[in-house]
């Protein structure tokens, strides 16, 4: 008996198995350019790897079923661990095995840090939850690197490419994941306000220290260790390593409460904890557990563009390839007129993204060595949070943007699109949210007056005459000569302008001219600022910029 009552016709499906780098040519181009051609090999496998319908299966699975406190043995003995899914383990093994998160620091090759960043970049458009604790392990090899006797211990550990999630003292294992501790209930963005304290073992100035309080927040809470901000009895802040591990073979007395019931970020645990008399080794000068422990945040917020970058890349992908083939009132959405604003400008955000996220990673790697260059540490310094603020934003409107180019089938749980929508928000929050980001740009403006002027005269010169950018660049200047109290209730329309202005300057510099002046026209005019797709096409190259998105078919050679 036919029991069907229709046929199933004009339902696309996600796109998958494909190689995410070959099918998208402006990373490739902007990779060639930093010097990272000679990664583009083992990028493009990666991208392969990930591009597999198996492996976006295994990322739906990691987050369907996400982790799960375990915090006793069947006989009582407390273990504070985390349960994930066996898929969560395979994409960290694939995420680690490709050596892209220690890259930076185990490889001298020019263009390492732009490698790097793709790695991330082609991960996050697959599984973003297991870019968490590469990012806080990453982000803790420069502070760690400092010490030599730390680096002697944790260095080969740290830069291994093996994933080993057993849970043994670290000195048992090839490879080590590392997390960090500073936010506190009573206050998160205000770290001075932790009530952590430190107390030193034996003499007052050991280094080893016995730690009491709690944090909130506290991802991947089963990594081998977290780097930690508490407070001694002088009264400073001071950044303590405490691992899962005592030295002396017991389990620390690090208490996972329990897991946070997130939003998004589901495949990650992130936990709250207390420290009963945990060990700590200090990191760092006592009393500069601040300035340790943000040097570690400045390289999480790098990732955090990366991430959010990755996000909207992700959803550019999936929204053109439906549109594309999806048919409504006779033809293509891809074809409709309305449809095609909306899907440019998707693109268009998607690509200053980009080349903002890798010049941020240019610029770590050009402030490495002895002699750093000056607009390098601008970058870092003022672009950082700059961009934190700004991409991570964008991310979030942009996904529920693309999502909607799905229509109903974006809204629904099978839809990775879904999943993406609910991960935008977190990279926003964490490692500094939006406010904060903005208040540490006018902090930097005032405190690194060169810096800020080096930056100041390369945007001027990227500017040239275009009369649009120079305007935007003169009404920065108010606060470029020293930004005033009244600056801090302005600070996001700041950090809104500047970073357009850096978009648009690296994209004239560096992006065929449809995009360049295709992103000019629709952020730099009267309409500039409300939903994506409010502009006039006619400004805009329509098809070479869904080109450039996505090849309708991958070019020969890539
Ligand atoms: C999924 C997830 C994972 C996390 N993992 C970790 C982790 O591993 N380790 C860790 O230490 N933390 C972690 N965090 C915590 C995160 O870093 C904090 O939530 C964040 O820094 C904000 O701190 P808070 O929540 O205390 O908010 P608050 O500091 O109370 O801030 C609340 C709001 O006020 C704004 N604000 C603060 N100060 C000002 C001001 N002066 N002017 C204007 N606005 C202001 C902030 O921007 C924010 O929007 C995680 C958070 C999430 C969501």
């Amino acid at each position: 008996m036919d029991w069907s009552t229709h046929s199933v016709s004009n339902q696309v499906d996600e796109l998958r198995d494909v190689d995410l780098l070959a099918i998208d040519p402006a990373l490739q181009q902007h990779l060639r350019r930093l010097g990272a051609a000679w990664a583009l090999p083992g990028l493009h496998a990666y991208g392969t790897a990930l591009g597999r319908s198996t492996t976006f299966e295994q990322a739906a699975q990691a987050n369907a079923q996400g982790p799960v406190l375990q915090r006793f043995d069947a006989r009582g003995r407390r273990i504070d661990d985390v349960r994930f899914h066996p898929d969560w383990h395979a994409l960290l093994t694939l995420l680690r095995g490709q050596g892209w998160m220690a890259r930076p620091f185990a490889d001298r090759r020019p263009g390492r840090w732009a490698a790097a960043a793709a790695g991330m970049l082609l991960h996050g458009q697959v599984e973003a939850g297991s870019l968490c604790p590469a990012t806080m392990t990453q982000a803790a090899i420069p502070v760690l690197r400092r010490d030599p006797a730390l680096w002697a211990w944790l260095g080969e550990r740290l830069l291994d490419a093996r994933h080993d999630p057993s849970d043994r003292p670290i000195d048992a294992k090839p490879s080590i994941w590392l997390g960090m501790g500073m936010t506190e209930k009573q206050g998160g963005s205000d770290v001075r306000a932790n009530t952590t304290t430190a107390t030193p073992i034996g003499s007052p100035d050991s280094a080893e220290a016995l730690l009491r309080g709690h944090k909130w927040f506290y991802s991947a809470p089963s990594s081998d260790a977290h780097l930690v901000v508490a407070r001694t009895a002088e009264g400073g802040l001071s950044c303590y390593l405490v691992p899962r591990w005592r030295p002396d073979g017991r389990r620390n007395a690090v208490r996972i409460q329990r897991l946070k019931d997130k939003l998004g970020n589901r495949s990650n645990a992130s936990g709250e904890v207390e420290f009963e008399d945990a060990w700590g080794l200090r990191v760092g000068e006592p009393g500069r557990g601040i300035p340790t422990i943000l040097e570690m945040a400045t390289h999480t917020r790098l990732n955090c563009v990366l991430g959010s970058t990755a996000l909207m890349r992700a959803g550019l992908v999936q929204a053109l390839a439906y549109a594309r083939q999806r048919q409504a009132f006779g033809r293509p959405l891809a074809q409709q007129p309305l449809m095609r604003s909306v899907l440019a400008d998707l693109a268009l955000e998607s690509e200053a993204a980009l080349v903002l996220a890798l010049r941020l990673a240019q610029a770590f790697e050009d402030a490495e060595g002895h002699a750093p260059d000056p607009l390098a540490r601008a970058w870092q310094r003022l672009m950082t949070p700059a961009a934190k603020l700004w991409v991570c934003k964008r991310a979030v409107a942009q996904a529920g943007e693309a999502l909607e180019v799905l229509g109903g089938n974006g809204y629904v749980e099978e839809s990775s699109l879904a999943r993406l929508y609910r991960e935008a928000p977190v990279n926003s929050v964490w490692e500094g949210s939006g406010n904060v980001m903005a208040l540490d740009l006018l902090r930097a403006l005032g405190r690194e007056r060169e810096a800020a002027q080096r930056l100041w005269d390369d945007l001027a010169e990227g500017c040239g005459d275009e009369p649009r950018l120079r305007a935007a660049l003169h009404a920065l200047a108010p606060v470029w000569q020293g930004p005033t109290d009244a600056a801090e209730g302005q600070a996001r329309q700041i950090t809104q302008r500047l970073v357009l202005l850096a978009q648009a300057v690296l994209l004239r510099r560096h992006a065929p001219a449809a995009v360049a002046e295709g992103f000019i026209a629709t952020r730099f005019g009267p309409d500039t600022g409300g939903i994506f797709g409010a502009l006039d096409p006619a400004a805009l190259d329509v098809d070479a910029l869904l080109a450039r998105a996505l090849p309708e078919a991958p070019p020969d050679g890539l």
